[in-house]
């Protein structure tokens, strides 16, 4: 699996992994900050910059955004404070 580059410090070691339990949750975890996001597999849209489906709606402790995996834009949605995840 190719890593992507990570929405918080850009660097390019953002993996994801099943979160079994949870199906069909998807956790983000970067390799360089720590920094995770979950994504629900069931959001996607296509992404207004470059014209691909491959944007995928994360969330993280502080809010939930849209993020483009192929052109690496991300789109605030909401601040959630500090909410979890459902
Ligand atoms: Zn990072
Ligand atoms: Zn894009």
């Amino acid at each position: 699996m190719a890593s992507q580059i990570c929405p918080q410090c850009k660097a390019d070691s953002f993996y994801w992994k099943l979160d079994e339990d949870e199906s069909p949750l998807i956790i983000w975890d970067c390799g360089h900050c720590q920094y995770r996001a979950f994504e629900n597999e069931s959001d996607e849209q296509n992404c207004s910059k470059c014209g691909k489906k491959s944007e995928s709606k994360l969330k993280d402790q502080e809010k939930e955004y849209w993020w483009c995996s192929n052109c690496n834009e991300t789109e605030l949605i909401k601040t959630t404070g500090n909410n979890v995840y459902n």
